[in-house]
């Protein structure tokens, strides 16, 4: 087993310290320390977070493999400062068998980069008619605890409620992507003054606001854990808070782009702005940022979405919704909330890991922590080049932006995955 000696990292941006990953825990936590025979990792000016979780990573294996796949995708992931990642079940086929969660969990044990946590399908072929096997995926090698069909709703509410339910027993949790698809139908950008100009059919704020009101009465019912994906209207930050001050076991998330912009990049046309939930309006964002800075919102999740050249590079109207995230989660959302270290890695670290039960992540470094981590340089700024990231895709909403944060390392279980901004496999 590897040894590694980390020389005067700041831990949540606090006084330089020496750390010693061995036998994939922290060993040793100290000034000047030494360690024989370890890799020496010069952290001078770094800030160390636990690695970062990510609850809603599309990973598109099996079946798109020309977009993404697992391993693709893990490279990604550890050079944004990841070790820990949730892929979502719609892929082809759809992750609604123990049989398909486990193979992407193998797929990504065979990666080895960072973690991958299959999550499972609410409703077999996420078509909203049928529960999927929950509990054969709950009791597979892949360990399910999250369950979505994320992509689409689960837009009947008798379904919801028994999936609710169903996983109640062994405290999972459905992850729900709020549109209720007969307010959206044949939407193309959040409905407002840009899509009536522009003349293309909108996305009601109120489409994403109906589906979280209802689902947290349900879960309120039901007394389950309930996890809306992706919010993207101040409507929705209300609504849940109204909730959490009831006592509703939800937690929610908010995606690095819906942090940043706004429906006003449709204007250019350029499908690299299109997705699902589509950007909002700068009121929108405000209430965003306020909700995650206040702890409404629990936590950053990418909803990484690679697409192949052909379904992204071509006419608004054609074009799947969906942007990159994982490599330029941390430097946008470092941008946002500034250097708030401590509350970047409960946004991004620690609360995810509860919420998807990763136990072995979201640690704070400490003696006998699992050595997951990632040493950021708060000081350099880098522009992002859509074909110089790690991911098959392209599709980067931030081409050409200069961004402040870069990853310089990071390490699964004291085994470096990125060192020198550089992937190690
Ligand atoms: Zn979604």
């Amino acid at each position: 087993m590897s040894v590694v000696l980390i020389k005067g990292a700041r831990i949540l941006g606090g006084d330089p310290v020496d750390l010693v990953l061995r036998d994939g825990v922290i060993a040793e936590l100290g000034p000047g320390l030494r360690a024989d025979g370890a890799t020496v990792v010069d952290a001078d000016g770094l800030v160390a977070l636990p690695g970062l979780v990510d609850l809603h990573t599309h990973l598109r294996e099996p079946g798109r493999e020309d977009a993404e796949t697992v391993y693709t995708g893990s490279r990604a992931a550890a050079l944004g400062g990841y070790t820990a990642v949730c892929a979502m079940a719609n892929t082809s086929p759809v992750a609604d068998t123990a049989g398909v969660v486990e193979q992407v969990y193998r797929l990504g044990q065979e990666a080895g980069l960072v973690d991958v946590q299959p999550i499972g399908a609410v409703t077999i072929g996420l078509a909203g008619e049928r529960l999927a096997e929950l509990g054969a995926m709950a009791d597979s090698a892949a360990r399910v605890r999250v369950f979505s069909d994320d992509g689409h709703c689960v837009s009947d509410p008798r379904l919801m409620r028994r999936a609710l339910e169903y996983v109640k027993a062994f405290d999972g949790v459905i992850a729900q992507h709020a549109e209720e698809p007969r307010l959206t139908e044949g939407a193309q950008m959040h409905e407002g003054e840009v899509s009536a100009r522009l003349g293309l059919t909108g996305w009601p704020a109120v489409a994403e606001e109906s589906i979280i009101a209802r689902d947290v009465l349900l879960a309120e019912h039901v007394g389950a854990r309930l996890h809306v994906c992706h919010v993207s209207t101040a409507g929705s930050v209300e609504i849940i808070r109204v909730a959490k001050a009831r006592g509703v076991r939800v937690t929610a998330e908010v995606t690095p782009h819906h942090l940043l912009l706004t429906h006003t990049r449709a204007e250019s046309y350029d499908p690299v702005y299109k997705v699902n939930p589509p950007l909002r309006t700068d009121a929108d964002v405000t209430a965003l940022r306020e909700g995650l800075r206040d702890g409404t919102i629990d936590i950053v999740a990418t909803d990484h979405a690679p697409h192949a050249a052909e379904d992204k590079e071509c006419e608004w109207a054609y074009a799947r919704p969906g942007m990159l995230g994982l490599e330029t989660a941390l430097p946008i959302v470092l941008d946002v909330l500034g250097d708030q270290w401590d509350l970047i890695a409960e946004r991004m670290s620690r609360a995810p890991a509860r919420i998807a039960g990763l136990d072995n992540h979201g640690h704070d470094l400490k003696v006998g922590a699992p050595a997951n981590l990632t040493l950021i340089d708060p000081t350099a700024r880098w522009t992002v080049e859509a074909t110089g990231l790690a991911s098959l895709s392209h599709n980067t909403p931030y081409a050409g932006m200069t961004v402040p944060g870069r990853i310089v390392a990071t390490f699964l279980r004291g085994v470096p995955t990125v060192l020198d901004g550089k992937v190690q496999k």
